[in-house]
């Protein structure tokens, strides 16, 4: 089996960064289209504008109708596609927005550029597109023959979204490495296609070191209003470092638990961070990481406000039905929980949700 890497073309972070899109789009074609939201238009469009007025190239920008389904793939291709003259693709927004523009770009085989206004998960980085039906129901992933040309992470714009997202963002990437050590152990197959390079272990590696030393004063600046040198460090963790690290890396244990949590409506208000950093807390008790470890894991996540407990993810009906439904789903046969280097089975991680939940209570002092 061979050691497969793979990244978007071309990363770019900074504030005020989407004002230069129209420069960096010279290079993949002649008229973007700016797939975008209509308060988000009125948030960044008028900086975007005066980017590609000094740029060779053009741009139009298409309101987003509010779901990645099918439908809107289908609606912005016919109307801004066929008609022969965007030749490039990006979506600039939240994460069904960076779906749309991947999605539109894998159909019309154009160049495709991702510009998050948050930075709430690892996925704008990633070779992937989630589609929902119109009443914003799973529907299917599409597996992309490349990752975005462009990854465009402005960081003015990401540091006036709720400090919450960014923390979720942190939940999201604070499993990368765990997840990938695994995958490593076990020689699992990653996103990417192959197994794990020694640089993808590095980069995960280097993202929760990144999250454990700039976390909180980043969180700080951020209830501040503003960007520091360690919002910028967490904002590269958060997307290129965990985007890079998980889809050259491998899913394991923390995120089939995350999928898991699913069953429970409860949690449904919760974002996908939060409940990946809870399921990274029931892998390190699944594979019995060392204490140490598990204590740096669980005080982290206080001091960030991610949640330990079940209670935290809005789950109050403990009982053995509920959580043994959580294990199955978290077990279904084509889960990454898989990749765990060790045989797992729904009981070991029953038993693993429970004591994960009780180590959180002992730490928050319940
Ligand atoms: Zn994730």
């Amino acid at each position: 089996m061979a050691k497969i890497l793979i990244s978007p073309s071309k990363y770019i972070q900074g504030p005020g960064e989407l004002s230069n899109l129209g420069t960096y789009a010279e290079n993949l074609g002649k008229k973007a289209l700016v797939i975008i939201s209509e308060s988000g238009y009125k948030r960044v469009g008028k900086g975007i504008e005066s980017g590609f007025e000094k740029s060779s190239a053009d741009v139009e920008f298409c309101y987003f109708n509010g779901e990645c389904s099918s439908q809107e793939v289908d609606r912005i291709i016919e109307k801004y596609i066929n008609n022969g003259e965007c030749d490039m693709i990006f979506g600039v927004g939240g994460g069904k927005i960076a779906d749309t523009a991947k999605a539109v770009g894998y159909y019309t085989k154009k160049p495709v550029g991702v510009c998050p206004t948050v930075a709430s998960s690892d996925a704008p980085c990633s070779a992937l597109s989630v589609l929902y039906t119109e009443d914003g129901v799973f529907d299917k992933y599409l597996f992309l023959p490349k990752n975005p040309d462009i990854v465009m992470m402005d960081t003015d714009v990401i540091s006036k979204s709720p400090v919450r997202l960014t923390v979720s963002g942190i939940g999201d990437a604070l499993a990368t490495y765990f997840e990938a050590r695994a995958c490593k152990a076990s020689g699992a197959v990653s996103c990417a296609g192959g197994t794990i390079t020694q640089a993808a272990m590095a980069l995960a590696e280097l993202c929760l070191n990144t999250l454990l030393s700039e976390g909180f004063k980043a969180k700080v600046a951020l209830e501040a209003g503003v960007v520091t040198e360690s919002v910028e460090k967490l904002i590269e963790a958060n997307t290129l470092l965990s985007g890079l690290g998980f889809e050259s890396g491998g899913l394991a244990g923390a995120h089939a638990i995350h999928n898991g949590l699913t069953a429970l409506e409860e949690a449904h208000n919760m974002y996908h961070g939060e409940k990946v950093a809870f399921g990274t807390c029931v892998q390190l008790i699944l594979e019995d990481a060392p204490l140490e470890e598990i204590e740096e894991i669980y005080n982290f996540c206080i001091e960030m406000g991610l949640p330990v407990t079940l209670e935290e993810l809005g789950v109050t009906d403990l009982s053995e039905d509920r959580l043994m439904e959580v294990a199955r789903l978290a077990c279904s046969p084509d889960d990454t929980i898989h990749n765990m280097p060790f045989e797992v089975n729904e009981k070991k991680v029953y038993s693993a949700i429970i004591a994960a939940d009780n180590m959180g209570r002992k730490y928050l002092g319940k």
